[in-house]
């Protein structure tokens, strides 16, 4: 049996030769008798644009590649998102911060030296003991606030070591701890990457994450989810990075680098294939 792999992207920009290299790994990955899905991961509603998204079919069409219909697209799901997020404040997993990033900076000046993990310092935990009388009325008044996972909690309740699988890495300890008290929700993304990820890949069956290794370290902390949530554990494979001659990765601030500049510069598919090679 092959396996069930996807291709996320989320439209905040046209595509790169990085995006192409990492969608034709997860094709390849599910072989000739496994599954290739394509996810649109544009929950960032400020950022996403649908003239990224008629790109992203447009590009990968173009580049060969062929993904089950219908695709699923994240902004359409947000009650599911919300589901997981209620799920996990019965179980008195998530609080509210109400703190700005000024007062976070603020607070680690104070205490002196913050821990810090893959996304930088980690939040010192300011709002975590807030009463509940108090949050109730803060929100009530208005005021703008994130929803933080407890880390400790959190792994309390998870109750036992765990671990995950990376093709490329090998078999993993999983440290979601090195996030701290991370954002699962915001007030303008009444969800998260973290949440949306993990329910998605769940139900969609994903059976083999690909993705690129800047992600690694998020599959820590979703692995952590899965147990929370009792999802199935997907096998993980984190690819290198594409790099350009100049040795630096594809960014989607690149603008001469698009598959849709290619595209209309009439590079043909096998040269795109031939820059990025075995890859
Ligand atoms: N949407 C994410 C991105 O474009 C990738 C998500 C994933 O593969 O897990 O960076």
């Amino acid at each position: 049996m092959g396996d069930v792999t996807r291709f996320a992207p989320s439209p905040t920009g046209y595509l790169h030769l990085g995006h192409a290299a990492s969608a034709i790994f997860a094709a390849r990955s599910a072989g000739g008798d496994g599954r290739f899905l394509l996810r649109v991961e544009d929950i960032d509603q400020t950022r996403a644009r649908p003239e990224y998204i008629e790109a992203i079919y447009h590009d990968l069409a173009w580049l060969g590649l062929t993904w089950e219909m219908p695709v699923r697209v994240q902004s359409a799901h947000f009650n599911d998102y919300q589901a997981v997020l209620d799920r996990l404040t019965d179980r008195d997993l998530l609080y509210p911060c109400f703190c700005t990033r000024k007062d976070i900076q603020a607070e680690i000046a104070r205490i002196g030296n913050a821990p810090h993990g893959p996304d930088g310092a980690l939040y010192p935990g300011t709002c975590r003991h807030l009463s509940a009388a108090e949050c109730h009325d803060r929100i009530a008044a208005g005021e703008s606030y994130a929803l933080r996972l407890d880390m400790g909690r959190a792994m309390t309740q998870a109750g036992r070591r765990l671990y995950w699988h990376d093709r490329a890495a090998g078999r993993q300890v999983a440290t979601p701890e090195i996030f701290g008290d991370v954002v699962l929700a915001r007030k303008d993304t009444p969800t998260s990457y973290h949440v949306s990820v993990t329910l998605d890949d769940h139900l969609q069956e994903i059976s083999l994450v690909t993705r690129g290794e800047d992600l690694f370290f998020a599959s820590h902390l979703h692995r952590l989810l899965q147990e929370l949530l009792g999802y199935a554990v997907p096998e993980y494979h984190h690819h290198k990075l594409l790099t350009g001659p100049d040795g630096k990765r594809f960014a989607k601030r690149d603008k001469s680098e698009t598959l849709q500049s290619m595209r209309k510069a009439g590079v043909s598919v096998a040269d795109v294939l031939a820059r990025i090679g075995s890859f």
